[in-house]
């Protein structure tokens, strides 16, 4: 999904406020709570894979731009000129920070993972990082109560902890789709902020909400 250039994600991914895109990627497996995340990559094809080698890895969780990259091209992780991320300016100017990329995944042995990738929002800073990458903020995973991933006012996610408290909310038995529910909601009325989230239990069907006009999402058996 991170060639798709309708998506918010590696190409046609939102530009950051020099007309540059800086993509941030994360991902985290609930059977170890083992985590990967990625921030500010400029250079990278796939900054997913390479969430996932800072993952394999295990010194670090977070790596964040000309380290991330150095790490990148070192792991043999795919690297690309950055202008390849830039498919329609004017569009990719425009993007509200919507549709970025994001999956909550549970196993047939019941292991759950998450993993997100997305340009953050358009406009940002220079070197703003989003919620996407860190886990607790906007991923989190673990096999005993649940996964989960957020999308939308990064900055409000972290400091929420929202995907964290999501899974406390499941570890202490609230139905997934009034966490969910609830998620959302809390982030609206305490931040007045807007986004979404899909989850998955440790039972049952994945949940999603959303306090925006649209979250477009699908679920596969
Ligand atoms: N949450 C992402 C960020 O703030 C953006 C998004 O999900 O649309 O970087």
């Amino acid at each position: 999904m991170e060639d798709e250039p309708l998506l918010n994600a590696g190409i046609g991914a939102c530009l950051n406020a020099d007309g540059e895109v800086e993509l941030d990627a994360g991902v985290m497996e609930g059977a170890a709570l083992r985590a990967g995340g990625v921030a500010c990559v400029k250079d990278v094809r796939h900054p997913i894979d390479l969430a996932v080698a800072v993952m394999q890895d295990g010194r670090h969780v977070l790596l964040s731009g000309s380290g991330a990259s150095r790490f990148a091209r070192e792991h043999g992780v795919e690297m690309t000129d950055p202008s390849v991320f830039i498919n329609n300016r004017r569009r990719q100017k425009r993007q509200a920070g919507a549709d970025t990329v994001g999956a909550v995944a549970r196993d047939s042995d019941g292991r759950l993972a998450v993993a997100v990738s997305t340009g953050g929002i358009s406009g940002k800073l220079p070197g703003r990082i989003g919620d996407s990458p860190i886990p607790g903020a906007g991923i989190y995973a673990d096999d005993l109560f649940g996964a989960v991933c957020g999308t939308g006012q990064g900055e409000a996610f972290i400091r929420l902890g929202l995907a964290r408290l999501m899974v406390i909310e499941m570890q202490h038995g609230i139905e997934p789709i009034a966490v969910a529910q609830g998620a959302v909601d809390f982030l609206g009325k305490s931040l007045q902020a807007q986004g979404g989230v899909i989850l998955i239990g440790r039972h049952g069907h994945p949940h999603a909400a959303f306090n925006t006009p649209a979250m477009p999402y699908a679920m596969a058996h």
